[in-house]
């Protein structure tokens, strides 16, 4: 490459008009070069740091997002097993057997899970 070309332009750093010798040269000295890449490196970490923020977002936003749709799953759930039920309306699994042994609310023996109709359910609450 020829070493005689002559560039005018302006350094990003100082703002001072050079001449540069190739077309990549973007800053007027050596000082003004180091300040430049720092300045590249400090961006860079900025641009890390918010995509890294956006990522945990996003995590965050997923992991919020999936509860709900756990809850529409238990909605539209039919028959349900205690852990099912202590899930949805928030009482022990404990209290829950208590209601079942005392007859409070019917529900079927599958092998050693009792299943409750949600219908029995809500009319507990009726
Ligand atoms: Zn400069």
């Amino acid at each position: 490459m020829s070493s005689n070309i002559q560039i005018p332009k302006t350094c990003t750093i100082c703002g001072s008009i050079f001449i540069a010798k190739t077309t990549v040269t973007k800053n007027c000295s050596d000082v003004c070069r180091k300040r430049a890449y720092k300045q590249r490196v400090r961006e860079q970490k900025i641009q890390d740091s918010l995509s890294e923020q956006q990522t945990t977002l996003s995590v965050t936003s997923k992991t919020v997002g999936r509860k709900p749709i756990e809850h529409q799953d238990l909605n539209d759930k039919q028959f349900m097993s205690i852990n099912e039920i202590s899930d949805l309306i928030g009482v022990s699994r404990w209290s829950i057997q208590r209601m079942l042994k005392r007859g409070e609310i019917p529900f079927k023996q599958f092998g050693r899970k009792k299943i409750i109709n949600r219908q029995e359910l809500e009319k507990l609450f009726k």
